[in-house]
């Protein structure tokens, strides 16, 4: 009697042994990550240069923005000057409420913070502060 009982507990053994070994087995296989800690790193490198690119491309299509904006504003109160000086011969600007009849939106600010110079002076064209020497008005573009 007490041998068959050893076969049965033998058996039990081997049983559970193998069981054991499926779920390690099982465990291994569960926690074994999908991709390796170089390849997540490579796709997370080349993600931050697109992001990067996308931000660095973003930024310079907003400040080119600004400075052809800027452009326009000096072109409209350029415009607004002539207006002045042909319905007023003779007459000299003092005042910008002078100019306010021939600008519909009113004197216009610089998109990018910079302020306009010679806007009552008939001799000079207006100019921004931000402006380089060569293209007044034309700042932080890519091209010239
Ligand atoms: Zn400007």
């Amino acid at each position: 009697m007490s041998g068959a009982e050893g076969i049965v507990f033998v058996a039990d053994s081997h049983y559970d042994t193998a069981k054991e070994n499926l779920r390690r087995k099982n465990m291994k296989k569960r926690f074994e990550p999908a991709f390796t800690l170089i390849e997540t790193l490579l796709v997370l490198l080349v993600l931050a240069v697109i992001a990067a690119s996308v931000t660095l491309g973003v930024t310079q299509a907003i400040n080119d923005s600004k400075g052809r904006e800027c452009a326009v504003n000096l072109a409209t109160i350029e415009g607004a000057k002539d207006e002045f000086a042909r319905d007023n011969p003779g007459v000299a600007l003092t005042s910008v409420d002078q100019l306010k009849p021939y600008l519909r939106y009113g004197l216009p600010t610089c998109p990018a913070g910079g302020t306009y110079d010679h806007i009552l002076d008939f001799n000079q064209r207006c100019t921004c502060s931000l402006g380089t020497d060569s293209k007044p008005g034309y700042h932080s573009l890519a091209q010239p």
